[in-house]
This record gives C-alpha cells, structure tokens and sequence, in this order.
C-alpha cells in the first residue's frame, strides 16, 4: 500500500487541480473505455449485499436495478433494508463514531487520497457502470467520475486545512484555540443523477470530516454507490464508518430522518422530498440531544438569458447543452431560455437546429450525445410535462418517445408564459421552454420569477447588463457568455437559493464546515 499511495501529508503539499476529462476521440481512450464496458457488461446481474457494522447482509427481499436503455438487463440486485436493519446501522454508525472522532484528520484524509487513487486507476470502468445503470453517454459519465475524485482530492485537503490552527485574536494572559470537530453520525441521502460524484462527495465530505455515515443510495443508481463502497473496503477504511444501506426511500428514509441518533442528515434531490426531511428533522425525537443539522441540495429551473448584444450562435449553443446534456437530468439543467424579442425568433432557429442535430440511443457508443431518461416513472412524468408544454406553447421539434428503453427525444416548447407550469415546474428531463422577453429587464425578472435559484446564465455582451446581473439575478452559481451546466469543484463551489435549497456551495472551501462544530478553547496563562 505504502509503495502505492502517498501519505496525506505529502499528498496535501501538491495543490488541488481537477482531474482532465478523457479525450474519447483519441482511439486508445475509446479502446479502453470499450474493454471496461465489456468487463462491466459481464459483471452485471449481481447480488449485493447491505454492510451493518461490517456484517455483510443480503435480505431476501430485493429490488433490480436496471439499465435504463434495455430495462431488460439486470445492473445489479439489491437488499431491501427493513426499518429494524435501518436502526441497525444508525446504531453502527453511532458505535463506530465513538472511534472514529479520535483518528487525526492526516489519517482520515489519507483514506480519501487512497480512495481517490483507486478510481483514477478505476476511472473507466466506474464509467462504465453509469453507462450501463443511469444511461449517461460517454463524456457525462467520464465528467461525473472525475468530479467524484476531485471532491476526494479537495475534501481530503480542506479536513487538513480544517485541522491547521485557525486564525483568532490574540490577547495577553490566555492562550485560546479554535478546533473543528465532528457532528456524530450522518444520513448520506443522495440522487441518482450524479450517481458517483454526489454520492462520493457527500459521503466522503462527512467522514473525513470525523463522522460516521450510513449511506442511503438513490434506488435507481445503487450499483455504482456499491463500487464505491467497494474501494473504500479496499483502502481499509474501518468498518462502521460507513455503512450501506439499500432500499427505498419511501421505506426507510423517515427513520434514517428521525432517529435521535441521527445528528445530521446530508441530502441531495427534489425539491419534494428535501422538504419532508426538513420537516421530520426539525421535529425534536424522544432521547434526541440536539437540533439535528440538514444540508439540502435540492432541484431548479433554471434559465439560459439572451439579449440581442449576445453572440447568437454561441448562445445557441449554450441554450441546447444546458438543456439536453445528461437529458435534461440535471438540477443545473437550463430548462428555461429567456430571449429578448430582437432576437427571439433567430434563436429559436438556430436552437432548433441545433436540437435536432443531437444523436439518441446507445449509450455505450461514443458518439451517442442522449440516452434515456432513468426510469418508467420519469418517463411517464416527462410525457405528461409534454403534453402539458403542447398545450402551453407551441411544440417546435421532439417531443416523441422510443422503446424499448426510457428514450425521450429532445423536446423544445416556444412562446411558453413565464408562468406557465412548464416555466415553473422541474421537470427533469429533456424539455425546454423558451420564453420571450420584451427586453432586458423583462428578461431578468422572467428570469428571477420562479421559486427556485439554482444555476443561471446569461449571454451578452453589454457590460454594463452583466454587472446588473451580478446583482440582480438571484442564483446561487451565475454563469456569463456559457452554459449554465458543468461546474467544477474548487473553481465553481455548487449550491442554490431559495427552494434548491440551503447553498451548501459543495467543492468549495465553506463546505465542510456543514459538516463540523466549532470548539473554543480558552486557557489563563
Ligand atoms: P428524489 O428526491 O426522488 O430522491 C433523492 C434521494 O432521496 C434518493 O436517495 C431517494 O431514495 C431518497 N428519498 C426518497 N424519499 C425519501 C424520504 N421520504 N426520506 C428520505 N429519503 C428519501 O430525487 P432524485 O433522486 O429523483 O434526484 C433528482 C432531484 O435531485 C432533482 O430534483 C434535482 O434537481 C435534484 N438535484 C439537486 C442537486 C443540487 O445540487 N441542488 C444536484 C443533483 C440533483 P429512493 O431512490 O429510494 O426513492
């Protein structure tokens, strides 16, 4: 192990930089991403099992997951957690802590270094497994995979930095300090739409920090989680540190929520769902000795902004792959395009153009740009908003839908109110609104009139609008002149205002401190 991996301390001495995304034109990048997939491929149909303390437990009762592009293919079988195995390893957790809160922060971090290496060496094939489990193409999956790493990478050196001393006032006569420690045990809830890299950030964001974690996997994306898991196994990291916990949220999440040995709850997903925990958490437990944390990332409809000083062509662009990357499936998703009447019907054109150039299908060819939607559900959900949309503007091009997998063509809807339920609404998939404004100002109220306040972009090339914007336009990550997607941990910290939820700002340096109490202490010379 020694030989492999650096220690932290050597490792943290190197500044963070985030890992390159593969070039899957190069012939022997695609090679191998073909011979990862083919090992995948035969690695599928499993059964795993639940990890309780250590235990290793595989109920009789399971729930598939399923590749969304052939729902006939098994990714992998997977215990359903029972309430009473739910307290169980809320109860590991608990017991692990009281361990794990005294290893020093090097040591922690260290796991995450080995962690992070491990999928470097990995990368390709837990590619693969999104490919297969969530139906992302090729470049989604490979950005999801380095994101994941680079949350290890920069988690890893933040509990370090964390762990330093800390910068307070000086007075004479007393020696004071100010330390960073752990909460306690942490319910890990994350989505399935970035099934690898939220997943892995969260999780290892709360035990670097000094907690201990169950994990809770979306129950369309538990194959890749049990990977992960899997190298955390492999670099040693104790048992009951973390503990994996499959099943359904519906099932199981209330107690994960409510138990009073829960301290904290890290969730990312609906807007719905982030609610009712924060309901439940709010709600003081018999035996439960604090105010439990939440950290809540939750959904958007975001907007793509277009004045008529913009590079139209470039907006365009920008419009259809914030829109259609992943199928619309991300919360920075720009399901919402707001174009200034000048302009209006030039972009609408060219984004129509542009839409109908995307390729769909087979995921696990390079050159597929959309795969399908996750699941049934969404499937249904997404036709419904389109029917909806065709009664609400007017349907330009998609709109169809392909079997036998979950394939929904790229859809886009013009001339849309901007409170239509379609403008509203998250519907997370590939649906696009477009919207006119009757100018500038109009534009950026569209803009601000949802309830939500994730991502936001902007294209234009006044500047004095971009500085209005700066101040104007209500997101938590702004972006100018680029997609409203794509945002890289350290240089664009992540997180949302309003309903998307507590600004968590993940891969940013205010991040684990979500994840820790402030300790003081003072003593008299
Ligand atoms: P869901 O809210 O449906 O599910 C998220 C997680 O919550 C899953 O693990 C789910 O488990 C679990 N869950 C479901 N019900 C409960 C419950 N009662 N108690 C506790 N946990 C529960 O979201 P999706 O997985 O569909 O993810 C998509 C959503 O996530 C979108 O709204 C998107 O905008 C948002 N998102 C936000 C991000 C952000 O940074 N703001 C980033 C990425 C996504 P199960 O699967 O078993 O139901």
């Amino acid at each position: 192990m020694t030989q492999v991996f650096e220690s932290a301390t050597s490792r943290a001495q190197t500044p963070f930089i985030n890992q390159p995304f593969i070039d899957f034109s190069e012939p022997g990048n695609r090679k191998a991403q073909e011979d990862a997939l083919a090992q995948v491929k035969g690695e599928l149909g499993q059964t795993y099992p639940l990890i309780i303390g250590g235990k290793k437990i595989v109920n009789d009762a399971t729930f598939a997951s399923v590749n969304p592009s052939q729902p006939d293919q098994v990714v992998g079988y997977f215990s359903k957690a029972t309430v009473e195995q739910t307290n169980e390893a809320i109860q590991a957790a608990a017991t692990a802590f009281e361990t794990w809160k005294h290893v020093p922060a090097t040591e922690r971090a260290d796991y995450l270094f080995k962690a992070a290496e491990l999928m470097r060496q990995r990368r390709l094939y837990l590619n693969a497994w999104m490919i297969y489990e969530v139906g992302k193409s090729w470049a989604e999956a490979d950005g999801d995979t380095a994101e994941a790493i680079d949350f290890l990478e920069f988690y890893a050196r933040e509990m370090l930095r964390l762990a330093d001393e800390q910068p307070i006032t000086h007075i004479e006569g007393e020696d004071n300090q100010l330390v960073y420690i752990p909460l306690g045990v942490c319910a890990v809830i994350p989505p399935w739409n970035f099934p690898c890299a939220i997943m892995a950030g969260m999780t290892s964001a709360a035990f670097v920090a000094g907690n201990t974690v169950i994990l809770k996997p979306a129950s369309t994306s538990p194959a890749i989680a049990a990977q992960f898991v899997r190298i955390l196994e492999e670099v040693g990291l104790p048992t009951g540190v973390v503990d994996f916990l499959t099943g359904s949220g519906s099932v199981i999440g209330d107690t994960l929520v409510q138990n009073p040995q829960v301290r904290f709850i890290a969730f990312t997903g609906s807007r719905e769902v982030g609610l009712h925990i924060n309901e439940l958490a709010a709600k003081h437990q018999p035996g439960q000795r604090w105010l439990k944390r939440t950290i809540l990332e939750m959904g958007g409809k975001d907007a793509v902004v277009v004045d008529e000083t913009a590079d139209l062509e470039a907006a365009a662009t920008g419009i259809v792959s914030s829109a259609f990357g992943f199928q619309g499936q991300k919360c920075s998703a720009g399901s919402r395009a707001i174009i200034v009447e000048q302009v209006y019907d030039t972009v609408l054109q060219k984004v129509i153009e542009k839409t109908k150039h995307l390729t769909m299908g087979d995921v696990t060819q390079p050159s597929t740009y959309m795969g399908p939607v996750v699941d049934e559900n969404a499937m249904k959900k997404i036709l419904d908003y389109i029917e909806i949309g065709k009664s609400e503007g007017r349907l330009v091009t998609g709109g169809g839908h392909h079997g036998p997998g979950y394939f929904i063509e790229p859809t886009v809807i013009a001339d849309v109110s901007p409170q239509a339920r379609i403008a509203q609404e998250e519907i997370f998939g590939p649906v696009l609104a477009v919207i006119k404004a009757k100018g500038f100002d109009d534009a950026l109220n569209i803009a601000n009139g949802t309830e939500f306040g994730l991502t936001g972009s902007l294209y234009s090339n006044d500047q004095q609008r971009i500085e209005r914007a700066k101040e104007e336009f209500h997101v938590g990550n702004l972006y100018f002149n680029r997609k409203c997607t794509g945002a890289l941990v350290g240089v664009h910290p992540f997180g949302g205002f309003n309903m998307s939820g507590t600004d968590s700002k993940a891969g940013s340096r205010d991040y684990l401190l979500l994840f820790t109490q402030a300790k003081v202490i003072s003593s008299k010379k």
